[in-house]
């Protein structure tokens, strides 16, 4: 029995739950295609109010002059406040996002780590001393940037946010999230968090809104000191255009077309369990999924073999089913994505690849596409470099080492890649080699928060995650003294 969850929920500004001057939208759950709750829908208006917050309150300091070590223990507080919730909130992430229940919470979970890590670092923002000679004292400090605007995509609602609205908290700065369209409503328990944790009113503001309005009133908003955007590269081109004409610099997290090059003395068995989570944890919807897999000739059909199998086994159905990690899998987002996808499959069919397994529509309710793997995929076909964000793997083949890093590196993107062998050398002439912000030898999504992530080429720039990404958030201040 799924328990009741609110019909209507609001957006936040200002230290306080507001309607939308928008209206309303309605969320639907993409297991079943009916309609879930609705979201308050913020107009330029709010948008506006809650920039004004933001400003207003970094004005006047209150944030970004507390002692970093409050300031830390705030926001690790809010982390907490996430995961003393989780059996709450697991169930709505999972109704509005699809995906299996046991997924939601380890993106709870993701989402606390960051308050975590970033807490934990607020106080570790140091400065140097430059030295100029007897008569001069030189130092840096980093600042926040004080107003960041942080445009949210549906894949991951609740841990995007967490990830950019923890660092730039920790840092000093106060935040406007624009959270998605699709799966708006978990992103409440951010607001609900910055109340009961004592965060000012106005240093986090939680609004949804429509991409092409509110979205676009918050990039181009001349009180905006810093823009963060996780989502298409479309979407990024443009808010990067709005910032420009601000100066205002941005963090942009975009697609991906992510590939493992598989050679023949990998651990094959092993490798199964990496594809499984690669292209099939999220239904496929993740930035730096495995939607490429690159397979040495000499292991290809057994690999192809391996594939279909694990990919035969999973169970489909809506993510409440899943209560426990396993072989399974939920949903797509919406009707659109699930539709742009099968499209995706039936243009590459027509190109020559052959669907091993899957590639069709599920004949039920919701958003369901069968888990699908596509092989005889060649480099120069649509669907080897365009991403799908869906739950379809493409399986190219290679001849030797120098081929597979030309076919890996040969899309505008470069967000991840992978290399699978057991010899040192190979791996590591990969590694240096590969074009991409991230690689991971011999598991997918090796790393962690701790790891600097971001992507080359089309992928993005800036990072997201580790130390790095701090020095996204601050802005570095020289001071020189005479000494008199
Ligand atoms: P999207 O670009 O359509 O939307 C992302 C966000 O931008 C949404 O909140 C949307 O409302 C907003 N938006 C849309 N138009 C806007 C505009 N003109 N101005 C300002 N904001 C606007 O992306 P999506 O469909 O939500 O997410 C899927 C895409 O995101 C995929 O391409 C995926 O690869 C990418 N993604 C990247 C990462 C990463 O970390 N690199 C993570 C998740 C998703």
């Amino acid at each position: 029995m799924t328990r009741e969850i609110p019909a209507y929920w609001q957006n936040f500004i200002d230290g306080a739950f507001v309607d939308g001057g928008a209206g309303r939208l309605d969320v639907l759950d993409p297991g079943t295609g009916e309609k879930l709750a609705e979201q308050a829908l913020a107009d330029t208006a709010d948008i506006d109010r809650a920039v004004e917050a933001a400003k207003r309150v970094s004005d006047s300091r209150a944030w970004m002059d507390l002692r970093p070590v409050e300031r830390g223990r705030i926001v690790r507080k809010m982390g907490d406040y996430l995961l003393d919730r989780i059996d709450e909130i697991a169930p709505i992430l999972t109704r509005e996002a699809g995906k299996p229940l046991w997924e939601a919470k380890l993106e709870i979970e993701g989402a606390a780590r960051y308050f975590e890590y970033y807490g934990n670092q607020a106080e570790t923002m140091e400065g140097r001393s430059i030295p100029l000679g007897g008569g001069y004292f030189d130092f840096t400090v980093h600042e926040p940037f004080a107003v960041s605007a942080q445009i949210i995509p549906w894949n991951y609602p609740m841990e995007m946010t967490a990830r950019s609205v923890s660092a730039a908290l920790a840092v000093g700065s106060a935040v406007v999230v624009k959270t998605p369209e699709l799966d708006p409503l978990t992103n409440k328990y951010f607001a609900d968090a910055a109340l009961a944790c004592g965060l000012p009113a106005g240093v986090l503001n939680i609004l949804c809104g429509l991409g092409q309005e509110a979205g676009a009133a918050l990039s181009a908003h001349a009180d905006v000191n810093q823009i963060v955007f996780t989502g298409s590269v479309a979407t990024g081109s443009a808010i990067a255009t709005a910032a420009a004409r601000n100066v205002v610099p941005c963090v942009l997290e975009l697609g991906g077309k992510s590939a493992a090059i598989v050679y023949d003395d990998a651990d094959l068995d092993a490798f199964l369990s990496d594809v499984r989570w690669g292209i099939y944890f999220n239904a496929g919807q993740v930035c730096s999924a495995m939607s490429r897999v690159i397979a040495h000739e000499v292991i290809h059909d057994k690999l192809v073999d391996g594939i279909v199998g694990m990919a035969e086994g999973l169970k489909v159905g809506p993510g409440l089913e899943f209560r426990d990690f396993g072989n399974n899998m939920g949903p797509m987002i919406s009707e659109a994505q699930c539709q742009r996808a099968t499209g995706m499959v039936s243009e590459a069919e027509r190109e020559g690849a052959r669907i091993a397994t899957g590639g069709r529509r599920m004949n039920r309710p919701g958003y369901f596409l069968e888990p699908t793997v596509l092989t005889d995929v060649s480099p120069d076909m649509t669907i080897a470099s365009d991403e799908v964000f869906g739950p379809v793997l493409s399986v190219l083949k290679a001849r030797d080492e120098r081929e597979a890093l030309e076919i890996a590196n040969g899309t505008p993107y470069g967000l991840v890649a992978g290399v699978f062998t057991a010899n040192i050398d190979r791996a590591m002439r990969a590694s240096r080699q590969l074009r991409a912000g991230q690689v991971f030898v011999n598991e997918w999504y090796a790393g962690g928060v701790e790891t600097p992530f971001g992507g080359f080429g089309k992928s993005g720039y800036g990072r997201e995650k580790g130390r790095e990404a701090l020095l996204n958030y601050v802005q570095t201040k020289n001071i020189a003294i005479r000494i008199g």
